[in-house]
């Protein structure tokens, strides 16, 4: 059968293949979104195949914006539901087809943005390139070197997981918009002219060196507070309930916790001046290392362990023993523990598992309304 023809039944199927629960009212309404997505886009990049002038006032509204982000958004959930509900899935594939092409289109830079060094992207493509880009270098990574063997790409909890990663990338705008907030503040509060600009003459690896150790500090103390603070520790225990650990289940974070950390890290590196390439290049090696550090693997970095976060390392933060209660707080410099007296170590060995004594709910909202309830611990 043929597409058209795939098509066509799905259309004009009856009643009972229609039915609430079918995945038939979803992927309708999926493929009609991603047609509406795609039309969008085209007003957004090419206004005047359209001539209608007024279009191209609409468009550079931020309105514009949010409403095509949220179709797109809806047109692929809507594709998932049908593809995994439906039998057929020539509707669901259709739909998420068209709505991938819109997203990449709608993100392309244009001519105009390359110039004024805007760059608009939609968290879709980000979440889509995060995964394969993500997959393809850790998936045989942990199967080459693994630390648990017998642990599966598919383990427990999973899903949730690759929800968590979806969720922030999706709204990595919003995130990056309020994460810049505090930099800003300071910025129009106090002169820092002169530094900014000695810092910014720096060597390249000199500034890059500055800003990993100027965040670590900052994430080693607010990540011990998260710790500290029964408050806090009700938002941060959502990170610790994953009971297995590989590339994806750093990603476990609660939202508030993801705004808090990021705010707090990004103030220094935005603030005192670094240049933008150095800014950069460091998060490329945040962001993989993020990875890195919780994904399954045995590497040992031999001498190297002392001045660089390993999986080991981070694994112990993790750990359910006892002894790794409130230990491991830093990212990237284990010296930072060593230091303020939380390092923990133990030659060659490993925890015998991960997770907390705490129970947390299971599930993305569950655990989004966890820190809010009055029970929780
Ligand atoms: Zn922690
Ligand atoms: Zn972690």
């Amino acid at each position: 059968m043929s597409l058209k023809d795939a098509l066509h039944s799905e259309f004009t199927a009856p009643p009972e293949l229609r039915k609430l629960g079918s995945g038939w009212v979803a992927g309708v309404l999926a493929f009609t979104l991603s047609l509406v997505s795609l039309a969008l886009v085209l007003v957004l990049r090419q206004p005047h195949l359209l001539g209608v002038p007024q279009l191209t006032e609409a468009r550079d509204t931020l309105y514009f914006r949010i409403v095509l982000y949220i179709i797109l958004v809806l047109a692929f959930l809507l594709s998932c539901i049908c593809l995994v509900l439906r039998k057929s899935k020539a509707l669901g594939a259709l739909a998420v087809t068209i709505t991938l092409l819109a997203s990449l289109w709608s993100s392309m830079p244009s001519a105009p943005d390359l110039a004024s060094g805007a760059n608009i992207y939609f968290g879709l493509d980000f979440f889509i390139l995060n995964v394969i880009f993500g997959g393809i270098l850790f998936v045989p990574l942990e199967r080459l070197f693994p630390q648990v063997r017998e642990q599966r790409v598919f383990r427990t909890e999973w899903r949730e997981d690759l929800f968590y990663y979806f969720i922030s990338s999706m709204l990595v705008q919003i995130i990056s918009f309020i994460t810049l907030a505090p930099s800003g503040f300071l910025l129009n509060a106090i002169k820092l002219e002169g530094l900014r600009l000695w810092i910014s003459q720096l060597p390249f690896v000199v500034q890059l060196l500055a800003i990993m150790l100027l965040t670590d500090l900052v994430q080693y103390w607010v990540h011990r507070a998260f710790h500290r603070i029964p408050f806090l520790w009700k938002f941060h225990s959502v990170h610790h309930s994953a009971q297995t650990m590989d590339w994806l289940a750093g990603s476990r974070m609660h939202f508030l916790e993801i705004l808090i950390l990021r705010a707090a890290t990004a103030t220094p590196a935005f603030t005192l001046g670094f240049s933008e390439a150095a800014i950069q290049v460091y998060l490329l090696i945040v962001y993989v290392y993020a990875s890195f550090i919780h994904s399954n693997t045995n590497w040992k970095l031999g001498w190297m362990e002392q001045y660089l976060v390993t999986p080991r390392f981070h694994h112990w933060h993790h750990g359910i023993d006892r002894e790794a209660i409130d230990v491991n707080f830093a990212i990237h410099f284990p010296w930072l523990d060593r230091l303020f007296g939380t390092y923990h170590m133990p030659k060659g060995q490993w925890p015998t598992g991960y997770g907390i004594t705490t129970p947390v709910p299971r599930g993305y909202w569950r655990q989004f309304l966890y820190p809010f309830r009055r029970d929780a611990k």
